[in-house]
């Protein structure tokens, strides 16, 4: 698989990603203490974009959440360790979140492309405040910063459509085939090859014995809206190369199950929002700025979903999921 300009435009998503962000800690929408460091110029999105990204941020944090906490069916002893891979992970700060909050998990694997690992490797090896949550122990941190090893945080440069990448990080990384295993893909593998994000599905299932592989992306690209947003990333050189592949809720479902998943479940955010998130925290967030775009708003959030699909042998997910 080639480089070239759309590997860069999809790149320049994660820019997008993580401004968008930074606008909601500023509003008061999601709360992340890093991510300012990872922004160079800070904007200020409008409140349709700015509760989009708080509806994403609070679906993932509650699954995180909930893999997190959860207990083998009638354990009596502590829970087993637990492993984090997040692919197509950008400049993400969920881990430097959970440090700062007692909650990191056993290990956390980043990967990305090279271009963005290196720039993230050395935006974290230049600042302290999350250096220091990398310990214990020294990371290993290459001379070309090309990414970060250390006992508990691997950042890797990896490129998706090669499962050789993928190996070679896992390898990399220490990653246990035996740990119970969250892994996530939010805006990634909607932007690959059809054939080869399913090669990515398929490599999760046969690697781990027990996960949740849970993404966040677009679904129908047939209606009005549908297109425009094909259109939009298009024309920013990034097209939704999956979408066609997968363009609704049952098709996200079958991806996991015809690969390799005991079961799936799909939702679109719009269902997400008003059935599954935090009710209380909802209408906190709806009293932060004046908005009048309802009709749009329940559109787009027809657009977006979050998918899993679980393989348990061990029983650690029996709880995991929506309600
Ligand atoms: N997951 C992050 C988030 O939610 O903030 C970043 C999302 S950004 C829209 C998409 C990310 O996927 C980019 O950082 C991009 O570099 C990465 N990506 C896309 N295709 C990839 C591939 N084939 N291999 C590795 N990373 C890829």
């Amino acid at each position: 698989p080639g480089g070239g300009s759309s590997t860069v435009a999809v790149q320049a998503t994660n820019d997008d990603a993580t401004a968008s962000k930074l606008s909601c800690v500023t509003k008061g929408y999601i709360y992340d203490d890093f991510v300012h460091l990872f922004v160079r110029r800070s904007v200020k999105r409008a409140p349709i974009i700015n509760r989009g990204y708080y509806a994403r941020w609070a679906t993932m944090r509650m699954l995180l959440l909930q893999f997190l906490e959860s207990d083998l069916p009638n354990a009596s002893g502590p829970s087993p360790k637990k492993q984090i891979l997040s692919l197509g992970a950008g400049f993400d700060t969920t881990f430097f979140q959970l440090v700062a909050e007692g909650r990191a998990p056993h290990k956390f694997v980043e990967l990305d492309f090279l271009e963005v690992t290196k720039k993230k490797a050395m935006m974290i090896a230049t600042k302290e405040v999350l250096l220091s949550k990398l310990g214990p122990g020294k990371p290993e941190i290459d001379a070309g910063k090309e990414g970060i090893v250390s006992e508990r945080y691997s950042l890797l440069p990896c490129d998706l459509r090669n499962l050789k990448d993928l190996d070679d990080a896992f390898a990399k990384a220490e990653l246990d085939a035996k740990l119970p295993t969250l892994i996530f893909a939010e805006c990634v593998l909607i932007y690959m090859d059809p054939a080869a994000s399913r090669k990515v599905v398929k490599w999760c299932a046969d690697k781990f014995e027990s996960a949740a592989f849970v993404i966040y992306e677009q679904i129908h690209p047939d209606d009005a809206f549908g297109q425009q947003m094909l259109k939009n990333l298009e024309s920013r050189g990034c097209p939704l190369l999956g979408l066609h592949d997968t363009p609704t809720l049952e098709s996200k479902e079958r991806r996991f199950t015809d690969l390799g998943w005991q079961r799936a479940v799909a939702m679109d955010m719009d269902a997400i929002y008003h059935q599954q998130l935090d009710p209380v925290d909802r209408r906190r967030i709806e009293r932060l700025e004046i908005f009048d775009e309802f009709e749009e708003w329940n559109i787009m959030q027809a657009h977006y979903c979050v998918a899993y699909g679980v393989k348990d042998d061990t029983g650690v997910f029996y709880k995991f999921g929506f309600s």
